[in-house]
């Protein structure tokens, strides 16, 4: 079981965090995705290639967080 292969995190454009950015899960991988995706918090974002400063000031979205939680049982 790869249970990086099912989704992957990425800091994206949410005007609902302080930062700007806010890491949400989406599903499939990185590579495949569209420009547009939704998240598991069911939100759609458009993807963009984060800088190393996103990946570490934008905080995990607390949704994305639980319903992947959720789905691993
Ligand atoms: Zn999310």
């Amino acid at each position: 079981m790869t249970e990086a292969a099912r989704y992957f995190w990425l800091p994206v454009a949410d005007e609902k965090s302080g930062y700007g950015l806010t890491r949400h899960a989406f599903p499939g991988r990185r590579a495949d995705a569209d420009l547009a995706q939704p998240a598991h918090c069911g939100q759609t974002f458009a993807l963009a290639t984060p800088s190393e400063m996103d990946w570490i000031c934008a905080p995990t979205c607390q949704d994305c967080n639980d319903t992947l939680k959720a789905t691993r049982r």
